[in-house]
């Protein structure tokens, strides 16, 4: 399997241990992209770093409000799949972001520090609002504000940094001036939140396997729970070089989905393989044969502790259940600070 893909870390005063935020809206079974994106970067920085895992169920209703129904179970499928990929509870802490009342206290005050004009801004947003064909008029107060929502969840942690795909830095840019305009209007002695930097992937993006963007809508993608006969039956229908039609002619590895799925499936051998089609020396059928088993075999270890899991199927509700009482203890000590700061009554009684 390739390389860790974390390649730039903020600086942390000296013996500092940093800490991550990262959050994923509760989508159900995961895919290879997110395992590439996020997920395996996860597993790499949990003994370095304090992380701190969400499952953003406030988020999913920015664009879902009409499908709460499946929240439930997305949520449990995802946390299954984060358990799998080799995510430890005990180092890092898993929580359902409803489940920390402080995110949407910490969402509110931080409304009052960003204007409207600079969340129309986000670029993210305007992405989102042509992928979903929205008009931007229909757009809802919450989620013009989720880039506010997503400051509160990564700032009530006080986390220095977040791992993103290129697409988000925009967000952690509008965290980041949110913290310094808190910091600056009440905070300047004594700030109270770090300015959290990205944190990039090397690969943070795996085409689907039509060679488009990958999506579970599209039906593109490969899950983390598929079975070996699904990985096959799947990257049979692989997008290649549609000017190869048979073995002998020499092909183009550039641009071809199964062999980008091998540069990182198969560190050792993505040379070889594009030597080999370029000079005509492997069929598309045996390389996607040859890059199934590669695959079956590197996801493995992932389906099996699944497979494990999910005969306690109350496991995950216990992991997130702890997760929040830990994720709890730091957002109460962080909204003290931010209560104080702002010389908001102490509601313990008397003045603060
Ligand atoms: S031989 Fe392999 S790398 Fe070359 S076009 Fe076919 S599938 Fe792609």
């Amino acid at each position: 399997m390739s390389a860790p893909a974390v390649f730039r870390l903020p600086t942390l005063r000296a013996g500092a241990r940093g800490r991550i935020l990262s959050g994923m809206r509760p989508t159900g079974r995961l895919h290879l992209g997110n395992w590439v994106g996020a997920l395996r970067n996860w597993v790499e920085l949990q003994d370095a770093w304090e992380n701190f895992h969400m499952v953003a169920d406030w988020h999913a209703l920015t664009t879902a409000t009409d499908r709460t129904e499946e929240i439930q179970s997305n949520t449990y499928e995802m946390v299954l799949d984060w358990l799998a990929a080799g995510i430890d509870p005990a180092k890092s802490p898993m929580f359902v972001q409803s489940h920390v009342k402080e995110h949407a206290e910490l969402h509110l005050l931080f409304s009052m520090l960003v204007s409207k004009a600079r969340l129309e801004r986000n670029p993210t947003l305007k992405d989102q609002v042509r992928d979903l064909g929205m008009e931007e008029a229909t757009i809802s107060y919450g989620h013009l504000g989720y880039a506010c929502l997503q400051a509160a969840d990564i700032l009530l942690y006080r986390a220095n940094a977040v791992p993103v795909g290129e697409d988000q830095v925009p967000h952690i840019e509008i965290t980041r001036e949110i913290a310094r305009r808190f910091n600056h209007l009440y905070a300047a002695g004594d700030p109270v939140f770090p300015e959290p930097e990205p944190l990039l992937t090397a690969f943070p993006r795996l085409r689907g396997l039509d060679g488009g963007r990958m999506s579970k809508s599209v039906g593109n993608t490969i899950l983390l729970a598929d079975t070996p006969e699904e990985i096959f039956a799947k990257v049979r229908t692989a997008y290649t070089d549609p000017t190869k039609l048979r073995k002998n002619d020499p092909g183009h590895p550039e641009g071809c989905v199964v062999w980008e799925y091998h540069r990182l499936f198969n560190p050792t051998g993505y040379e070889e393989v594009a030597r080999l089609c370029r000079a005509g020396e492997l069929g598309c059928v045996d390389d996607k044969k040859h890059l199934t088993q590669i695959m079956v075999d590197a996801l493995a270890p992932i389906r099996e502790r699944r497979a494990a899991l999910e005969k306690s199927p109350d496991y995950v509700w216990d992991v997130l259940r702890e997760g929040a009482k830990r994720a709890r203890e730091e957002a109460v000590a962080t909204m003290e600070r931010v209560r104080a700061a702002m010389h908001l009554v102490d509601p313990k009684g008397g003045g603060n």
